[in-house]
């Protein structure tokens, strides 16, 4: 499935919750980026860059192995939670994680529309459920998720059916990467 643009998105998002305050003439006042494969652990993450004494520049990173095969609900989501970051960074000037201005804006977002929800936690159960390598079974073409190669894994339907329930070579599991890495 192809990575949803931010862009848009981002656009929609300000104009409908931020009074359209997070662009400067039109432009995106943070940069928005997909990660790429190895953002597991969190959802997004909004950040100010510090580039020299006189220029910061801020980004919202969306993780790509996360949120790409989930509804484009869950991409607004965690991108408005980030928005919120934002808007409290670079507008309020607060500093502030999820404090009182985080709550209030995320709830009176929620109470306004029903197309997604903003949480506090970026909860996805997928990456946990996700196996890292399949097993294949090249006789019967059955896959096994699995968290780790393990050596010597047969296939035990096809040990049964040819070879009298005994383990035999000819029955392996080959391994394939399930997990895209960047
Ligand atoms: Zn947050
Ligand atoms: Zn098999």
């Amino acid at each position: 499935m192809p990575l949803f643009p931010l862009l848009p998105l981002f656009h929609c998002l300000n104009r409908e919750h931020f009074g359209g305050k997070l662009c400067l003439e039109g432009k995106p006042m943070v940069t928005l980026k997909w990660s790429d494969g190895r953002l597991r652990r969190t959802a997004g993450f909004y950040r100010r860059i510090r580039q020299d004494f006189l220029t910061d520049s801020s980004e919202i990173v969306l993780s790509r192995p996360l949120l790409e095969n989930l509804p484009k609900s869950a991409v607004e989501s965690t991108l408005c939670h980030e928005m919120i970051h934002a808007w409290i960074d670079l507008i309020l000037r607060v500093h502030e994680g999820h404090g009182p201005n985080f709550y209030s804006r995320m709830k009176a977002i929620n109470a306004s529309q029903n197309r997604f929800k903003v949480s506090v936690r970026h909860s996805y159960p997928l990456p946990i459920s996700l196996p890292k390598w399949w097993a294949v079974c090249i006789k019967c073409g059955q896959r096994f998720p699995y968290s780790r190669k393990v050596r010597g894994v047969a296939c035990r339907q096809c040990c049964n059916e040819f070879h009298g329930g005994k383990w035999h070579e000819s029955c392996l599991l080959t391994y394939e990467l399930a997990l895209k890495e960047a």
